[in-house]
């Protein structure tokens, strides 16, 4: 057990990265007191029946009050809203931060409301699964994943510190960048791949007769792995589109254009072409492996379905 680095910690949204952020807080005894907050009632009410925080306030406003770290945990389109409902109870010389999947959008929302004197420190945990919800956090999401943060040229040294410090003691590694590097490297490596899965499947559904019968039935052959992408939060990917608009239009002209190469090399029988790209794309797995951010087990590392089950 770690020691208590916060006496309060509220949570304003609980689910799969609030609720993920609950559990390891309450594991590790991080906070004196930890109190939540969500939109709803029965979400409230469901974090309370998992037993994820000590209090649980329906008024972020109210949930707020006293605490010396307050994390953000909400779809990046609301962000602002919620910065809007707390910002007159935020209590000098607390750290607020956020978890949001896109950084200069999330400041460019929440930065006019924060008052003097709070530490408003942007950040975003590099870890989550295609679940939402307070029943699909699990305590260690965190461990082994990077968490950037996005610091405001203004920020204190001191604030940045203890939540570095937080974040380390739920197991994650610290970058920092500014926002527009953040969401140009998120483009690529987060959100490009999620619309060309919500794209495929998409395609996949409106071939409806296949869809019905081959598809789902020869799904163990690639298009599985779509799917598992294409089933993450509508309202989390929305707001994600609407918000990094800019970095996403430009990766996706980009992959565009190289789809456009691939198709010619097919047309024209170019394999040398198919076969270089397709090399060098495997030598990029090869990597990522080595480098800790997968398993080399088959199936992308989870596991084989049981057929007894
Ligand atoms: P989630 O499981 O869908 O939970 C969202 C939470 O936000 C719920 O508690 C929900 O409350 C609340 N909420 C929704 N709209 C709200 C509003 N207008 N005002 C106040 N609260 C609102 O989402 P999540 O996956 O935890 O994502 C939360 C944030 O983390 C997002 O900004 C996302 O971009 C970011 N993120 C997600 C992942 C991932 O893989 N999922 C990874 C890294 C970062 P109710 O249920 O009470 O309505």
């Amino acid at each position: 057990m770690s020691s208590v680095l916060f006496d309060r910690i509220a949570l304003i949204g609980i689910g799969l990265i609030g609720s993920s952020i609950a559990r390891d807080i309450k594991e590790s005894g991080l906070a004196g007191t930890l109190v939540i907050s969500t939109r709803s009632e029965a979400t409230l009410k469901r974090a309370e029946e998992l037993g994820l925080g000590d209090l649980y306030v329906s008024s972020a406003a109210d949930a707020v009050k006293d605490a010396d770290l307050v994390i953000v945990s909400v779809p990046v389109g609301s962000s602002g809203m919620v910065a809007e409902q707390i910002a007159a109870n935020l209590k000098p010389g607390a750290i607020l931060t956020d978890v949001g999947s896109t950084k200069a959008s999330v400041i460019a929302q929440m930065a006019p409301h924060v008052p003097a004197g709070v530490h408003f420190i942007p950040g975003h945990p590099l870890a989550g699964t295609e679940k939402s919800g307070p029943d699909a956090g699990f305590a260690g999401l965190f461990r082994g994943r990077w968490c950037i943060f996005t610091p405001l040229p203004d920020t204190d040294v001191a604030a940045l510190e203890r939540l570095r410090e937080f974040w380390i003691a739920l197991g994650s590694k610290i970058d920092e960048m500014d926002p527009e590097h953040h969401d140009k490297v998120l483009a690529i490596v987060s959100h490009l791949p999620h619309i060309i899965a919500y794209n495929i499947v998409g395609t996949a559904d409106d071939l409806e007769a296949v869809t019905e019968s081959e598809v789902i039935k020869y799904s163990a052959s690639g298009f599985r792995d779509f799917t598992r992408l294409a089933a993450s939060d509508p309202t989390m990917w929305r707001d994600v589109c609407l918000h990094n608009k800019d970095a996403i239009l430009e990766m996706l002209a980009r992959f565009s254009e190289d789809l456009a190469y691939l198709q010619r090399a097919i047309r024209w029988g170019e394999g040398d072409k198919l076969f270089e790209l397709f090399s060098r794309t495997r030598n990029v797995r090869r990597s990522i492996i080595e480098a800790g951010q997968d398993v080399d087990a088959p199936d992308f590392g989870r596991h084989a379905l049981d057929p007894k089950s």
